[in-house]
């Protein structure tokens, strides 16, 4: 999941920029609300935390014209705690309001449900056949066993989960996995299939050759047998 943090304070910045990629999240930052709002046009976000008073163009500013044509989900990080200051941002197109001082695992918690939500998922646990995949811990177990990823690979994972049943293009990977700092060489996304196929099963992801890659699950889950068993 790749997420954009604009904030013109550079230690906060760093802060959450760092704190996000530490928990597996590709993440660029913009010092200003001009920057902000070329950056979020630009790429496709699952998440964007947005300073309100920026140098340039105000958080409101850059709001109002982002929802002229992104959904993308908006989480306000602002210093103004008044309820007139969180009706308004809300108003304008924010999905969440957060105010500073804020602690990190809420700001992670108020993420997660703002991509879960806007991807039309309202648990924090997602089924995949014998596949389990837990956001809240960013744990995947199958057949009830704990099974280990890389922060990369459970991105990966979590990303096809939130979309199964959609074909999920090459593009869109590049977009949501990778940040602007990382270089893609283009291998790298078999690279993942090949070692998730390896820890979930070959037949965990598909690959569309040409399109992309979709996770459906076969259907027949296993907690659903009323008759017994011979
Ligand atoms: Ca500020």
């Amino acid at each position: 999941m790749r997420v954009l943090v604009v904030e013109d304070e550079p230690d906060l910045r760093r802060l959450i920029a760092q704190a996000l990629r530490e928990n597996g999240y590709a993440v660029d930052d913009a010092p200003d609300g001009h920057e902000g709002l070329y950056k979020a046009t630009t790429w496709e976000y699952d998440a964007i935390v947005l300073d309100l008073m920026l140098p340039k163009i105000s958080g409101l500013d850059l709001l109002k014209t982002l929802r002229k044509t992104h959904k993308t989900p908006v989480l306000i990080l602002s210093a103004r705690d008044t309820m007139p200051d969180r009706v308004l941002g809300l108003d304008q197109g924010a999905d969440d309001y957060l105010v500073k001082p804020f602690s990190l695992p809420e700001l992670f918690a108020r993420l997660r449900a703002l991509i879960r939500r806007s991807a039309g998922q309202s648990e924090s646990l997602m089924t995949i056949d014998d596949v389990c995949v837990d956001t809240r811990t960013r744990t995947v177990t199958k057949a009830g066993e704990p099974v280990s990823l890389t922060a990369r690979e459970y991105a990966f994972v979590e990303l096809l989960a939130l979309r199964q049943g959609e074909l999920v293009s090459r593009t869109q990977i590049y977009d949501h996995l990778f940040d602007e700092n990382d270089d893609s060489l283009s291998n790298l996304v078999e690279v993942h299939v090949s070692n998730i196929r390896k820890k979930l099963g070959k037949d965990f992801i598909e690959t569309r050759r040409g399109q992309g890659y979709i996770v459906t699950g076969c259907g027949s889950p296993s907690d659903d047998s009323d008759s017994g068993e011979s």
